[in-house]
């Protein structure tokens, strides 16, 4: 994951162009994702797919023509979708086209202006105090034209139709932790389940951010009833502890999975309530769509300082972080995968498990193979009316030690699954 970032970080990507082209190209090196393209001018709810944005070069030059500002030293020296610009100004008319963060001087913010034409530089504040006075020639060779919203899809068939969506946006240009580390989690994610037996349908999404992902849910509006869960996956390489936000239904199985997951993992995990703020998740959960679609991130959008800015970069973000985030993601779909509800065969008063090997044959002993408390737990609610992850929240026992459980009792003939 962190060497498919490294290869993806210098692509200038936005929310239309081929800096995404360039990254879902890379993509399908590693996974079978699907390019889509959709006209400018396509209506989608209450929006409408922009014109497509390019830019081969941009820079100032003071008046001995060196390149003072250069975006071939960094694409976030231009805001993002700028339009074209070939003009001579002095540093005062400059100024006001100029982005700078005070508080950390030595970084470049990220800034755009996809709905407003116009352009802009950013720079380090102390690059800024470091313009003389005088005559300065400015370019920004951009382009905004009729052309294309482009995003990637991954479909992945299950036993079942019924699908879990993973989504990530692709728009942010040379940033790591937001957002390259998404699209790498992602990528890997869609690796891992394509090669593994799948209980529920997947499906892979590589959106550009607010307008691609209303753009997706207006273009399959007839697939959202087969949606039974989702998730959002941004800022997933950092040192933070995890945070999920919930989705706005707040008690879906994906919301209780997700709970449950990070209540057993060690660190600082945060779960927070669903706002209609932050990614896509938005999108997902506005009223008219209301699916349950939670976001799972280590450290959230805007609460770590490097938050769009070039310091967001290869450094800030570290390959055990996105390892450790990629393990969460799959013990979460393990949890959906396995939340299967049962029938105690043996329902009369325990059975005897000593009989059937699944007691610890000396009393006393820690280790064991299988959890004696979880299999009575097991025992004791499947009845019915429970599924596994009920069973796991009411004994306060990780899911992957009670779906253990009820594979021996399984095994050893006294559980029948339902359904
Ligand atoms: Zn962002």
């Amino acid at each position: 994951m962190y060497e498919l970032i490294s290869e993806l970080y210098p692509f200038c990507r936005s929310i239309t162009g081929d800096g995404v082209r360039q990254t879902l190209r890379a993509l399908q090196g590693h996974i079978d994702v699907e390019i889509h393209e959709v006209p400018t001018g396509t209506p989608v709810f209450d929006w409408t797919v922009p014109r497509e944005w390019n830019i081969r070069d941009a820079y100032v030059k003071n008046a001995e023509g060196d390149r003072v500002i250069d975006f071939r030293e960094s694409n976030l020296h231009v805001v993002g979708y700028s339009v074209p610009v070939r003009a001579h100004m002095t540093l005062e008319e400059l100024g006001r086209n100029l982005h700078t963060l005070p508080e950390q001087p030595d970084w470049i913010p990220y800034r755009t202006s996809y709905y407003a034409e116009r352009w802009g530089f950013c720079l380090a504040y102390n690059d800024l105090l470091g313009l003389s006075e005088g005559e300065y020639e400015v370019c920004v060779d951009s382009s905004l034209e009729h052309g294309h919203l482009t995003y990637g899809e991954l479909y992945l068939r299950g036993d079942s139709d019924e699908e879990i969506l993973l989504h990530t946006h692709v728009c942010h240009p040379s940033m790591c932790n937001d957002n390259l580390s998404g699209i790498a989690l992602t990528t890997y994610l869609a690796k891992a389940l394509g090669e593994a037996r799948r209980r529920y349908s997947y499906r892979f999404l590589f959106l550009p951010g607010t307008i691609g992902a209303i753009t997706w849910l207006a273009l399959n509006e007839d697939r959202m009833p087969r949606i039974r869960a989702g998730l959002v996956i941004s800022n997933a390489g950092d040192s933070g502890g995890f945070t999920y936000k919930k989705s706005r239904r707040g008690d879906g199985e994906i919301d209780r999975a997700a709970v449950q997951v990070l209540r057993h993992r060690s660190g600082d995990n945060r779960v927070v309530p669903f706002s209609p703020y932050g990614y896509d998740e938005r999108q997902y959960c506005s009223p008219g769509i209301n699916l349950a679609v939670g976001a799972l991130s280590r450290s959230s959008y805007g609460t770590y300082p490097e938050y769009h800015t070039s310091a967001d970069n290869l450094d800030l973000v570290q390959p055990q972080f996105l390892a450790d985030t990629y393990a969460a993601c799959l013990e979460i779909i393990d949890v959906l995968e396995g939340n299967r509800r049962y029938r105690n065969l043996n329902p009369k008063c325990e059975p005897q498990l000593g009989r059937r090997g699944l007691y610890g044959q000396i009393g006393g002993q820690s280790e064991k193979a299988v959890d004696q408390l979880a299999l009575l737990w097991v025992l004791n609610l499947s009845d019915g009316d429970h599924r596994l992850l009920d069973i796991a929240e009411r004994a306060e026992v990780p899911f992957g030690v009670i779906r253990e459980a009820a594979d021996a009792l399984g095994a050893a003939g006294l559980l029948e699954e339902l359904d």
